[in-house]
């Protein structure tokens, strides 16, 4: 059998289940081989009863003591018990609705059971609905595949299994030399014992070498894309350096995680080649000053820089920033967005030709044909998840080889920056500035909901502001007990905040409505704000110092810290109340950890614990495809020694044109055939 081969055409398929294998995603014997189980039942290791853990899947090997007997309950439901032995202990057995079990476990028999033994009644020791086999039949360790409503777990098994019968050797494409440095199985056996495993080793080999094969293609693929968009040399080089005489005119010292950023992007300037390089800090942290320390070496040194920003508010904001550092400096800043009138916009773009701007600010209305730079040589671009790559090489392609400098707020954990980031510098600010108030976070119930209103009311009063988040736009949305910021704005406008100044905001309001509500909030003109995560990015109102999630269970962790991060950038006090009904143990543990903490790396981390990669910013967002089998948090080592055989592959062969590496080559196509379908490359 070929791999392409219709999943069909493998006998005891057929047309019917063929479409339910589809709706796994499985629709190819080579898609079926790369479907792997989710976990394994060990039917190979016999414990005997005295030695099983409670509460963990065990199986053992018993006779019938007591063949189990139904008897009616409640509702109609059948309840059959009995008891077996291994001879030394004794277990019962339970079975629900099974009208044959008696005729099934026959007394003075000898059986395998496998399930979980938990402390019953009397403390007697019993298994629920244990599977079960006759003793003689083969002991194994059996794969047990993620299955949905029309195909089992068996079926899946039983496909594979004649697949894999039907095909001689499954070829290698990985050359020897690889093979034996990183010790791994061949691809034949890893996928034959990913399946079906004689033992634990086996299968710990075989995961191994899908792992590795796994985080390998990826990285290659990730670098040959990057190699692609990173030209070396260029023109723009900082000569002297501005930034002494820059800080001397900050109104604050810098931190000394500013100073190192700083320090490291301005060498990477001076070395005479690109600079590539990601600001990753913390709400709050200050990379804007950092930022403005680039632009001013960078103009000082004859070149024009170009700050992106993903929405006018945000643009608007850093002109008023950068023109507030830059006052009686001599450096010219200016704005251009969607809205900037016609005949402005025709002055700004002749400026910008004849080099007479040193700073543009805006959206991406920059990256417009007709806006064209007399000597472009930074381009710096904020918030960095909203924009694609096409976006910022349309910018960078205005100038000649510029530097970039992309800025993000969301810290990303260290094992993921690896895979996203590869040979891409990174620059951290870890170190807020002094004098910060922490922000207080509290995890509370609906139930307390009037008492927050009052204390919102409170702060209102005081002449503060406040946001209210839902995790809905409105009402047709809906999900049962989830508010939505439609609903919400309607309600509290005409009750608990009626004598108050609200507003709405949310994702399906144009971005001209977007920009006016949040420019009257910031303005002072709107007291309260009830909004989805639209206003997640870094806009900056100073007097806003009260942040509400509702259903906070509903947000991921990264998600909640960029909210909290709306407050607390004045000199007042500022809280987050997170509102939750939810009781399951991994939401409490969420709202803990929100409680407790404000380090943005800290919660990225646990995030990435708790949702896996996939989930941490929704996956296109990020550019990862789904793993298959590997586990970032986990398997750190892997990644490390794919990432280093990656990067010696780039240097040495970079087009992969050796014979030996032919296979690989044809690896790397279909993933960045994947990457770009899944519209995921943007972001890398
Ligand atoms: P972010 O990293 O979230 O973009 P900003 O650059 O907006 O943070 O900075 C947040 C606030 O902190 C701004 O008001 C800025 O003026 C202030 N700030 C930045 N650096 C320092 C510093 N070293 N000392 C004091 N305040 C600072
Ligand atoms: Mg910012």
């Amino acid at each position: 059998m070929k791999f392409s081969e219709d999943i069909r055409n493998i006998k005891g398929v057929g047309d019917a289940r063929g479409l339910g294998f589809r709706s796994l995603g499985v629709s190819t014997v080579g898609e079926l081989l790369r479907f792997y189980p989710r976990a394994y039942e060990d039917w190979s290791k016999i414990l005997p009863i005295a030695h099983c853990p409670i509460g963990e899947n065990v199986c053992i090997k018993a006779t019938v003591l007591i063949s189990p007997k139904n008897e009616r309950i409640s509702g109609g439901r059948l309840i059959g018990r009995g008891t077996v032995t291994d001879g030394d202990d004794a277990v019962n057995v339970v079975f629900f609705n099974n009208k044959y079990i008696s005729s099934m476990l026959k007394q003075n028999e000898e059986y395998l059971f496998y399930g979980k033994i938990n402390i019953g009644k009397y403390s007697a020791r019993e298994m629920i609905a244990p599977m079960f086999v006759k003793a003689a039949e083969s002991t194994e360790i059996r794969p047990i595949y993620p299955q949905n409503k029309k195909i089992t777990s068996r079926m899946i098994q039983s496909a594979v299994k004649t697949a894999l019968e039907s095909i001689d050797v499954i070829p290698e494409y990985l050359p020897d030399y690889i093979l034996e440095k990183f010790d791994l199985v061949s691809l034949d056996r890893a996928i034959r014992d990913i399946h079906f495993p004689d033992n634990e080793e086996q299968l710990q080999r075989s995961r191994d070498r899908l792992i590795f094969d796994e985080l390998f293609i990826l990285q290659l693929s990730l670098l040959s894309l990057k190699s692609k968009n990173t030209a070396s040399y260029t023109e723009n080089t900082v000569k002297k350096d501005y930034t002494e005489d820059f800080f001397s005119l900050l109104p604050f010292m810098p931190t000394n995680a500013q100073k190192r950023a700083a320090a490291e992007a301005i060498s990477d300037m001076q070395s005479g080649k690109q600079m590539n390089r990601l600001l990753q800090g913390d709400v709050g942290s200050g990379k804007t000053a950092v930022a403005a320390t680039l632009v001013y070496s960078a103009a000082k040194n004859g070149m024009q820089s170009a700050l992106m920003a993903p929405t006018e508010v945000l643009a608007v904001q850093h002109f008023e920033t950068f023109s507030g550092l830059f006052k009686n400096t001599g450096i010219r800043c200016e704005l251009l967005t969607g809205s900037t009138k016609s005949a402005e916009k025709r002055r700004i773009k002749e400026e910008l030709k004849n080099g007479e701007i040193d700073l543009i600010i805006g959206t991406h209305a920059l990256i417009q044909e007709d806006v064209e730079f007399a000597q472009l040589g930074l381009v710096i671009t904020d918030e960095q998840h909203r924009f694609g790559v096409k976006q910022r090489t349309g910018l960078c392609s205005k100038g000649k080889n510029p530097h970039v400098y992309v800025m993000s707020a969301t810290p990303i954990p260290r094992t993921l920056a690896l895979i996203l980031f590869g040979d891409l510098n990174v620059s951290i600010l870890d170190e807020l500035p002094p004098g910060r108030q922490k922000i207080d976070t509290y995890s509370v119930t609906s139930k307390k909901r009037a008492a927050m209103f009052d204390y919102i009311k409170k702060h209102l009063d005081m002449g503060y502001q406040a946001y209210i988040v839902c995790p809905l736009v409105e009402e047709s949305d809906a999900v049962t007990g989830v508010l939505s910021a439609e609903e919400y704005y309607k309600k509290a406008s005409t009750t608990a905040f009626k004598d108050y100044r609200l507003d709405l905001i949310h994702g399906k309001m144009t971005s001209k409505q977007k920009d006016e509500v949040m420019t009257r909030f910031k303005n002072g003109e709107t007291q309260l704000l009830i909004s989805t995560v639209v206003i997640e990015v870094g806009v900056d109102v100073p007097n806003a110092v009260i942040m509400v999630v509702e259903n906070a269970e509903r947000f991921g962790l990264s998600q909640l810290h960029q909210l909290r991060g709306r407050v607390g950038r004045g000199k007042a006090k500022s809280s987050c109340i997170l509102v939750t009904d939810a009781q399951g143990d991994e939401s409490r543990a969420r709202m803990n950890i929100m409680c407790s903490t404000t380090d943005g790396f800290k919660i990225a981390d646990e995030d990435l614990k708790l949702r896996g990669p996939g989930d941490f910013f929704g996956t296109r967002q990020h550019g990862l495809p789904k793993f298959r089998i590997a586990d970032i948090m986990t398997d750190t080592k892997i990644l490390m020694q794919t990432q280093e055989l990656a990067k010696e592959l780039t240097l040495t062969d970079r087009l992969l044109q050796r014979p030996e590496h032919k296979g690989i080559k044809k690896q790397v196509g279909k993933m960045l055939h994947n990457l770009q379908a899944e519209n995921t490359a943007n972001t890398i």
